[in-house]
């Protein structure tokens, strides 16, 4: 079974991966919690490359397509197998991320992107994926560390990210989890668990 944690810089995503994971092992099952970008060997080179602020002024498309390298490596080497074996597979960001950040927050075509990573994970959709929305203004009280490259953009253009995740959740309501991640993170696992009693497999 395979879950995508989707949202804003600050929406608690490692949270709740962690908190489901837990309840989640509770009930007997293996469970993997991973990430993107930089959950390889080869994404944590991507990661650092695509993260820094000395990559300002990288291209919009080849962004893109480091993101969908990064995502082709994580699928082949961390995500298929863990399901292959029969392990429930918790993602910190997936696909979306690609469509609402390089799509609906650069200019690029959403449509676009999201064909580039149907190609670059062989088509692997997950069967639930949580959006945590928070607004951007809300997530940004809750940065810890110095920002990076994406956390330093715009208000806008987190406003056009945030927008592109509600729209795709808007358009495949049925494998769509939508949480107001600005309530306690408690208060969030709940929801979530929730909706995983009705559709995990247990
Ligand atoms: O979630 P995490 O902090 O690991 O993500 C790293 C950064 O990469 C975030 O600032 C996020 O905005 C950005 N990102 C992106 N496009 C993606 C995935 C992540 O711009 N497809």
């Amino acid at each position: 079974f395979f879950i995508a944690l989707e949202g804003g810089d600050g929406a608690g995503k490692s949270t709740q991966a962690e908190a489901l994971a837990e309840w989640i092992r509770g009930k007997g099952h293996e469970v993997v919690v991973t990430r993107e970008p930089g959950a390889t060997p080869l994404g944590k080179r991507l990661r650092s490359i695509v993260l820094d602020v000395s990559s300002a002024g990288l291209s919009d498309r080849a962004e893109a397509l480091l993101y969908a390298a990064d995502r082709a490596e994580h699928v082949e080497s961390v995500v298929r197998p863990a399901l292959e074996r029969g392990a429930v597979v918790i993602t910190d960001r997936y696909i979306d991320s690609s469509v609402a950040y390089q799509g609906a927050g650069r200019d690029l075509s959403p449509s676009e992107i999201a064909r580039i990573s149907r190609w670059a994970t062989g088509g692997l959709v997950p069967h639930l994926t949580v959006l945590l929305d928070i607004s951007p203004e809300t997530a940004r009280e809750r940065f810890t560390e110095a920002p990076d490259r994406l956390e330093s953009e715009s208000s806008e253009f987190h406003q056009r990210v945030r927008a592109g995740f509600l729209a795709l959740a808007a358009a495949d309501p049925a494998r769509y989890l939508v949480v107001d991640a600005g309530q306690e993170a408690e208060s969030v696992t709940g929801v979530v668990r929730h909706r995983l009693d009705q559709v995990l497999p247990l």
